[in-house]
């Protein structure tokens, strides 16, 4: 049982080809195709607010109105319970967009290149790691923020954007039910993100039968 161990190590611990490393480099610099997705946090249970919900505190605190009509604006992604946590990139990209607003924080995009088109993931209340700033090429997975403090308010806002960044739309975390005070309707381009991420999930892998060749 041993022998077989060790060879099986001996195994797995095999440098890959000199081919095999070189095609590794040259492809660290570009950003993969993004045709999965995952949630950027390890758990995912609604906050106080869903996509589509009247856009509101936790205790129920109106956040903005129309001017004219007095209609509450409707949130554009999913706020998830945590923590100062790390967050992860929920697709192979590259972060197209930081900005910083004095009560929600750090708000950043990733762009995602995907068979169906260009994606925007949007983070809320979330300050960069080190390194990571706009044109880093992030995969899937990877941590590129953390969670900002915003103390008994703490959480994270994810949404899901359909096309490109080429409108400060991209970065609303919520829209006017119908348009008003120069901002489009709800929802705009944004999508239910928790369906997007459950219909875009990598396939579980599947167990590879234990290789060893002994002599
Ligand atoms: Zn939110």
């Amino acid at each position: 049982m041993t022998v077989i161990a060790l060879a099986c190590l001996a195994w797995a611990f095999a440098p890959p080809a000199v081919g095999a490393q070189a095609a590794a480099v040259t492809t660290v610099h570009e950003a993969g195709p993004a045709d999965f997705f995952q949630y950027p946090l390890p758990t995912w249970q609604e906050h106080c607010l869903a996509f589509g919900s009247p856009w509101r505190l936790c205790d129920g605190t109106v956040l903005r109105r129309c001017s004219g009509s007095g209609a509450i604006w409707l949130h554009t992604g999913f706020d998830a319970v945590t923590g100062i946590a790390p967050v992860m990139a929920a697709g192979n990209g590259v972060i197209a967009g930081y900005t910083v607003d004095p009560t929600f924080k750090g708000g950043m995009l990733i762009r995602h290149v995907t068979a169906e088109g260009v994606i925007l993931t949007q983070y809320w209340h979330v300050w960069p790691r080190p390194g990571f700033r706009v044109g880093t090429v992030v995969s899937r997975g990877q941590v590129f923020a953390d969670v900002a403090d915003m103390g008994s308010l703490t959480h994270l806002h994810f949404a899901v954007y359909r096309g490109d960044f080429t409108t400060a739309t991209a970065w609303r975390g919520a829209l006017p039910p119908a348009a008003c005070d120069g901002f489009p309707a709800f929802p705009n381009r944004f999508i239910e993100p928790n369906g997007f991420v459950q219909s875009h999930m990598a396939p579980l892998p599947t167990p590879t039968p234990h290789r060893c060749h002994l002599p």
